[in-house]
């Protein structure tokens, strides 16, 4: 066995003797100062160097023995006493001071930290200021880096923060599911946190996707893992949001499921967007409809009117005469509007030049009836010099709903302002025309003015689509203008004033 040995250390004071001798009048302090990454000087109160360490005379070229004793503006300038001088004289005031200045050529630039401390005397008396700066370009970079990543971390949790995770345990039917889906579900996150049945979730599915969704989870548990599937889930208040929900399923040897974990993210918005667009494309087709019934009462139109006109030749009894005038009247109403009802639909690839006057007016000629016994007085002002080149079906789209919604305002009466004039937008300096229409209705609440542009957004229920606005935000969007709404509910200054901006093409 072989035998412990201690180490033996040789005991310091036998240490061999350095080459050199410790110099006589040696300080230590001076090494010191020398050896840290640190600039360190020492100015009196008259502002003179008296003292630098190493590392600050190679940092800034100044040789120690050139500058001992010599004043501080002299030695670095005019330029750079500016910034320097206030904080040794802050120091000398008895305040300490830190400067963060850089330093260095633009490819090789250093941050430097540094304290202006006052040093006193036995009285307390300030008799000079100790300099001491180091480079502390390391640690703001790391401080940057961390801001940067901090950011990139919280907008990560951001974007998470719609999408709700969960976890279910088949096995033992138990759904663990994060904030997000217990929200979804109108679930308290505690409760989900702990595990549901699955049951409880499935029970808040709406009526109309739960046996589909039911189905794609049972082919699931069967055996194909990858599940997908768009349902709706109703709210307490009685509306729905539309989820995705995506997840995969995980089976034991014998192929019986064990774990079905996935997330679930909110497409409301999408799905709404959608609904609007198939809308808004039946609406188009409505509008092609009415088009060729247009189309089709204009021919027999016309030959009733000339009926009516040899009747009226031919017509002896002055009772008769009146009622012709009377059913001719009418009929060029009808002829009227299915003229407009023409030009409406017409769908021009290319913008045409139009006058404000001329798309107004036909606007209004499709509210002539309603107007009729409406109480609705009509004020218009037609100021606009130039003509407009716009696609005109959509402009007379959207003057006939804002015209619409200021009529649907309007129910006791009142007045219908028409106007339009030449105008700079302010904002960007492009010349064009306003087209404005306003009303003294009912005026809209903030909550409704809020809303206003988002599709499906009505206050007057099944009367109402909640698409003209949205349709009008688009096409006015399309076209580069504005659409500004003010609206009052003050019962004596109530109404509201749409202010359409048409930009002249550059
Ligand atoms: P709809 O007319 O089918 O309701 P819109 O998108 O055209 O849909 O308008 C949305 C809502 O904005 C209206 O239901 C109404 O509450 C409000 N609104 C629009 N214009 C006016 C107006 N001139 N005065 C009062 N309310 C208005
Ligand atoms: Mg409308």
């Amino acid at each position: 066995m072989p035998s412990y040995k201690p180490q033996q250390l040789p005991p310091t004071a036998s240490r061999p003797p350095s080459s050199e001798a410790i110099p006589v009048g040696f300080d230590p302090r001076d090494r010191v100062a020398d050896s840290i990454p640190a600039y360190i000087s020492y100015i009196d109160d008259q502002l003179r160097y008296i003292y630098i360490n190493r590392p600050y005379e190679v940092t800034f070229n100044l040789p120690h023995d050139r500058i001992v004793g010599r004043p501080v503006a002299e030695v670095v300038g005019p330029e750079a006493f500016r910034t320097i001088g206030p904080n040794l004289l802050a120091a000398l005031a008895g305040e300490t001071r830190r400067l963060e200045p850089r330093v260095g050529p633009p490819e090789d630039e250093r941050i430097l930290s540094v304290d202006h401390i006052p040093d006193r005397d036995a009285s307390g008396r300030v008799r000079g200021v100790i300099v001491y700066g180091h480079d502390i370009t390391e640690i703001r970079r790391a401080e940057q880096a961390l801001l940067k990543s901090e950011e990139h971390l919280r907008l990560a949790l951001e974007a998470t923060r719609s999408v709700g995770f969960w976890d279910w345990d088949v096995v033992n039917d138990l759904v663990y599911a994060g904030e997000p889906f217990a929200r979804f579900y109108g679930v308290a996150p505690e409760v989900a946190e702990k595990g549901l049945k699955v049951g409880e979730f499935i029970r808040m599915i709406h009526p109309d996707d739960v046996e589909r969704v039911g189905n794609e989870i049972q082919r699931t548990l069967a055996g194909h893992a990858e599940f997908s599937s768009e349902y709706r889930i109703m709210q307490h208040d009685g509306y729905f949001v539309w989820v995705l929900a995506v997840g995969r399923c995980t089976y034991d040897e014998l192929g019986k499921p064990i774990r079905f974990p996935g997330v679930t993210v909110d497409i409301t918005d999408r799905k709404r967007r959608e609904e609007a667009l198939l809308q808004s494309e039946k609406l188009a087709a409505v509008g092609r409809l009415a088009n060729s019934i247009a189309h089709e009462i204009n021919n027999p139109l016309e030959a009733v009117t000339n009926l009516i006109y040899l009747a009226r030749e031919h017509a002896a009894v002055p009772v008769v005469q009146q009622y012709l005038e009377a059913a001719d009247a009418e009929l060029r109403r009808v002829s009227a509007i299915a003229n407009q009802t023409l030009r409406f639909h017409k769908q021009s690839s290319q913008p045409q030049a139009i006058t404000a006057r001329e798309l107004f007016s036909t606007v209004l000629a499709l509210f002539e009836g309603r107007l009729r016994n409406s109480g609705i007085v009509i004020e218009t002002s037609y100021r606009a010099q130039q003509a407009i080149v716009c696609f005109e079906g959509d402009v007379r789209q959207v003057l006939n709903n804002l015209m619409g919604n200021a009529i649907d305002a309007m129910d006791f009466g009142g007045h219908l302002i028409i106007r339009s004039h030449d105008a700079v937008d302010w904002a960007t300096d492009r010349k064009g025309i306003v087209l404005t229409i306003a009303d003294d209705g009912c005026g809209m609440s903030m909550e409704v003015v809020r809303n206003l542009f988002e599709p499906f957004f009505t206050t007057k229920g099944i009367e109402g689509t909640g698409l003209g606005m949205w349709v009008s935000k688009e096409v006015v969007d399309r076209h580069k203008g504005t659409l500004r709404v003010r609206s009052s509910q003050r019962p004596d200054y109530c109404g509201s004033v749409f202010r359409l901006f048409l930009p002249h093409q550059e």
